[in-house]
């Protein structure tokens, strides 16, 4: 028996250490996915984790988006949880470092995957959510999900889709030192949470507002619609704007970047069907000059045209 053993020895050694180097590999795979996340202050006691601009990649996992986090002395508001469980971790973390007050309360402001996929890092109590956001969520989440492991692929590991069973209702929300602003809106995917901070002025726009960074359009209600709601949010008593996506902003600068911008691209699309131009010529317009620091512009048109032209097409035909 022992020799048979002493047989063994060798090719077990071998198996022992070849698993260990899969081990020692994997973990150095997720290891080298770890999402970088900085937490910049932006007022007293709130912080913006800013992404980049940039579309979906493999590259950066998908950490193109804001999110946020708002100390009130009695506990910590989160502002959306990112692209996937692997953020929401890290930007558990990154609060954890800045603060030691407990999490009391996520809003995810709307249920696009980049803002709503970490939220599984979180205490399900604390998540909350627009009503009609989270019928959005219940309703795209699987698709969404499935695009994003295509997108991200192995950033995305492990994330599931949670919707929140609170509710955010529109409203005035005292917790602490703070007196926070949850409000409504529809623009960007008919169900949007924007969040002000009334004691600091921060304004946390969500995906209502893109600055320097091409506005994404898949499931507006309407440009015009969303147009007007944006001059609603100029009107807020804000002193900075933390936009969904691109930097943050002291004056109201993305504000007049959204308008004009909402009023090019329905202007294009508007001017296009009146003269019977196709989708496909349409997507050649050229992007005015004044919109050169706007990343993404011209991959967006070709996408807001596939979404809504048929719209402007069917406007023009019906006299609508
Ligand atoms: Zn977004």
């Amino acid at each position: 028996m022992k020799s048979h053993l002493g047989l063994l020895h060798q090719p077990v050694r071998y198996l022992f250490a070849i698993a260990l180097l899969l081990l020692i590999t994997t973990a150095a795979g997720a290891n080298g996915k770890a999402y970088d996340l900085r937490a910049t202050p932006v007022a007293d006691g709130v912080w913006a984790v800013v992404g980049s601009t940039a579309n979906f990649s493999k590259t950066n996992g998908g950490n193109i988006v804001n999110t946020g986090f708002i100390e009130t002395g009695e506990g910590i508001v989160v502002i959306d949880t990112g692209p996937s469980k692997r953020y929401g971790e890290a930007l558990r973390a990154l609060i954890d470092r800045h603060t030691s007050e407990p999490i009391v309360k996520v809003l995810i402001t709307h249920h696009h995957p980049d803002h709503a996929f970490g939220s599984q890092a979180f205490d399900p109590e604390t998540l909350h959510m627009l009503d009609e956001s989270a019928r959005l969520l219940e309703r795209d989440g699987e698709a969404f999900s499935d695009n994003m492991y295509r997108m991200i692929g192995d950033w995305m590991r492990g994330t599931e889709v949670i919707v929140p069973k609170h509710r955010v209702q529109p409203g005035t929300f005292q917790l602490g030192g703070r007196t926070l602003r949850f409000i409504a809106m529809q623009g960007h995917t008919g169900a949007d949470l924007v969040v002000l901070d009334e004691t600091s002025g921060v304004l946390f726009a969500s995906d209502m507002v893109f600055f320097n960074r091409a506005l994404t359009t898949p499931q507006t209600p309407g440009l015009m619609a969303w147009r007007s709601e944006i001059q609603q949010l100029a009107e807020l008593p804000f002193s900075i704007v933390v936009p969904g996506h691109g930097p943050v902003v002291k004056d109201n600068r993305a504000f007049l970047q959204m308008t004009d911008y909402l009023t090019w691209l329905d202007g294009v699309m508007t001017l296009s069907a009146a003269r019977g131009l196709s989708a496909a010529e349409v997507i050649l317009t050229a992007i005015p000059d004044r919109f050169a620091d706007i990343e993404g512009a011209s991959y967006e048109l070709v996408r807001s045209v596939t979404h809504l032209y048929s719209d402007y097409e069917n406007r023009e035909l019906t006299g609508n």
